[in-house]
């Protein structure tokens, strides 16, 4: 197309950029409607235990819904969101639907955690030790079934400030995740002072298995996080030969499209059903 133009990169990158930017508009437009219109929706991943294979958790992961567009990707919209702020109102519906689905799966007997995602506006928002306790206090879910994800970028920049935050969450009884690990530089000395209690090992060094190399990185995270006391979650578990290779080096927990993609509460609660009793 550019060669079309006679070679103008200028103006291709330049029109590219402006119908990428309207786009952005349209959706940030959008996005503001969403919420009200129903039309984001918490979708929740299995997490299943290392050893038995048996359902340990679900991921909450957000949806939405747009009445033209069809399903757009967390990844577009919680950056646009981060930006004008929506976030933190997405990320209340998200806390408190993730905590109410997790809620009904405990009464009906499956002991099941559930993991939030905290994004950088979220984090650092005044809000989010109210909006953690009052959903707490309002619910019988024992707080050690919550768990609350930060990237290793977001924890690692401005670590001394975010220590404090997380002891702040932790005192209240949740549990806490270093998300994307590995794709971001954690100080070791940090990474032992955070008061977390897992790490999620990024999808990317799952995928990197089939690689000497890569399996020489997943081995020494492994036992790196296995000298901190901290569990470890792989991402992104996709075949056999990934289970295979975590479970024999006790990986904690796996979560990925071999045991189940995200999927709507109902449909998850029917995947406890028939991959456990209660
Ligand atoms: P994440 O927290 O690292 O979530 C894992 C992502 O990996 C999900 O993508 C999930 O569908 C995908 N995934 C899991 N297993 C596999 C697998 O075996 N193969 C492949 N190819 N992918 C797998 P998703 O749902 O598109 O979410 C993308 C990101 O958007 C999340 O990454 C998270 O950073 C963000 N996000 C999603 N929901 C929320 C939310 O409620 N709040 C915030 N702040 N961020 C969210
Ligand atoms: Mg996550
Ligand atoms: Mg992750
Ligand atoms: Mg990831």
């Amino acid at each position: 197309e550019a060669k079309q133009q006679g070679g103008n990169q200028f103006l291709f990158y330049q029109t590219d950029m402006n119908a990428e930017s309207k786009e952005q508009l349209l959706l940030e437009n959008d996005l503001r409607k969403a919420l009200d219109r129903n039309e984001i929706e918490v979708y929740f991943q299995p997490q299943v235990d290392g050893q038995t294979l048996k359902p340990y958790g679900a991921e909450a992961l957000v949806r939405w819904h747009h009445p033209s567009e069809g399903l757009v990707s967390p990844a577009v919209f919680i950056p646009i969101a981060e930006n004008n702020g929506m976030i933190v109102e997405i990320g209340q519906y998200v806390l408190q639907s993730a905590v109410q689905e997790a809620e009904k799966w405990h009464a009906d007997g499956y002991e099941i955690h559930i993991g939030i995602n905290l994004s950088g506006r979220q984090f650092s928002s005044s809000n989010l030790m109210k909006d953690v306790q009052s959903v707490l206090q309002n619910s019988p879910l024992p707080a050690q079934y919550l768990d609350l994800e930060i990237t290793e970028s977001l924890a690692m920049s401005n670590a001394d400030h975010n220590i404090s935050i997380l002891k702040g969450l932790k005192a209240m009884g949740v549990t806490l995740s270093i998300d994307d690990f590995g794709t971001g530089y954690s100080s070791l000395a940090y990474l032992h002072s955070f008061p977390i209690d897992a790490i999620k090992i990024d999808r990317s060094f799952i995928k990197n298995l089939e690689t000497q190399e890569g399996q020489a990185i997943v081995r020494t995270v492994l036992a790196m996080a296995e000298s901190l006391k901290l569990k470890v979650v792989a991402e992104g578990i996709e075949d056999e030969f990934h289970v295979s290779f975590l479970q024999n080096k006790n990986c904690d927990v796996f979560q990925g499209f071999k045991f189940g993609k995200p999927m709507p509460a109902d449909e998850f609660q029917q995947y406890l059903k028939s991959h456990n009793t209660p």
